[in-house]
């Protein structure tokens, strides 16, 4: 999967989407809580957007194809920053 070929991401949300290492997004991605499932679900046909420094994800439920979201707070703590002071 390339971030870069996801038309519904906004440029700032790409951006931030493409610089979490692949392995934390896959996991980010399929570990949704869905409130119809009741469970952890896999998000699909996702959209991204950035809100107050956050990544948002809405998309659909793998299982049952409602409405989930997936808020990714402090979005750049997960960024790989050679050079971060943290
Ligand atoms: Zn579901």
């Amino acid at each position: 999967m390339t971030i870069s070929k996801l038309p519904q991401f906004t440029p700032k949300a790409a951006e931030l989407c493409a610089t979490i290492p692949a392995a934390t997004r896959h996991q980010l991605l399929a570990n949704v809580f869905c409130f119809h499932c009741r469970d952890v679900v896999k998000i699909v046909d996702f959209k991204g957007m950035v809100s107050r420094g956050d990544l948002v994800l809405n998309g659909c439920c793998a299982v049952c194809g409602n409405e989930v979201a997936r808020v990714v707070e402090e979005v750049y703590k997960l960024l790989v920053h050679p050079s971060r002071e943290v």
